[in-house]
């Protein structure tokens, strides 16, 4: 485990192909599978583990979001040719300021609306992993679909030399998708939140049965009516419709709603 990058770009080897994972801990196997992913489509992965705080909106979301690097530090232990990077903030920030970036406003809508300043934080973190590490490859998670929308405009547009890879989202037995603030939930709070992604098929099915461009009030209040659940957006969207540096792939429902203190977001596609 490295917690400088100097150190540890002595150890990566510039001639091989580099991959570069970029997460914030407490590993689940939604994380895992895309380092499964980068670990078979490199010779070397960074493994980046960083709470970064540009990206939170909200100090008590920083504060309490949950750390585990020994237990990562674990999960990673039969991996070959990984190289975990956790720094502290004096490593990556001479100041933690968020730059400004030209994202199309795709950094406007859904998770935009409701977390100000989130995506440019994002942005920063990232921008500066491409620049330390020059990965060949990096790998983000379809359930932030957002999010892996922003990195690709940003690529785009700064003209960064580095393939996005889309990953799959991965989900509990109940359909939730794997969060690391999932571990936040108490029981009861867990059994309503397995009910989000049931919300998600039904609307498509609906969207493909009575081709709805938008999610029925209906539904809306059914959400709303479940115990300790506050729904944020629920909505259906094209990204590519905002950003020329997106390929269209189609509409997808997205979603964002409370349970209890702990937040969640969920998208899937209408294909
Ligand atoms: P995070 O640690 O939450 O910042 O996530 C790090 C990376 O893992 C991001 O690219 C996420 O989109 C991805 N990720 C998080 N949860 C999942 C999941 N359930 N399935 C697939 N990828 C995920």
């Amino acid at each position: 485990m490295f917690s400088s990058h100097k150190e540890l770009l002595k150890s990566l080897d510039s001639t091989k192909l580099v991959g570069l994972v970029p997460t914030m801990g407490s590993l689940h196997n939604g994380h895992l599978s895309l380092i499964k992913k980068a670990v078979s489509e490199n010779e070397q992965v960074v493994v980046t583990i960083y709470v970064n705080p540009t990206q939170f909106n909200d100090i008590n979301d920083l504060k309490k979001y949950p750390r585990n690097l020994e237990s990562d530090i674990h999960k990673l232990r039969n991996y070959k040719n990984i190289f975990i990077y956790s720094p502290t903030d004096k490593d990556l920030y001479q100041e933690v300021v968020s730059k400004n970036y030209d994202l199309d406003n795709l950094d406007k809508i859904l998770e935009g609306k409701f977390r100000p300043g989130h995506f440019s934080g994002v942005a920063t973190i990232v921008e500066k992993m491409f620049d330390i590490f020059n990965p060949d490859n990096a790998y983000f998670g379809e359930k932030d679909f957002q999010q892996l929308s922003i990195i690709k405009t940003m690529v785009k547009k700064l003209g960064i030399k580095v393939n996005v890879i889309s990953c799959e989202t991965i989900r509990e037995a109940d359909g939730l998708a794997m969060s690391s603030r999932n571990e936040h939930m108490t029981k009861g709070e867990r059994l309503i939140a397995g009910k989000i992604n049931k919300f998600l098929i039904k609307a498509k099915e609906l969207y493909k049965n009575k081709k709805i461009d938008k999610i029925p009030v209906s539904m809306i209040d059914e959400i709303n009516n479940l115990k300790n659940c506050k729904l944020e957006y629920f909505e259906i969207d094209n990204l590519s419709k905002y950003s020329s540096s997106l390929m269209d792939e189609g509409d997808r429902i997205f979603i964002a709603c409370w349970v209890g203190k702990t937040r969640i977001i969920d998208n899937i596609t209408l294909k």
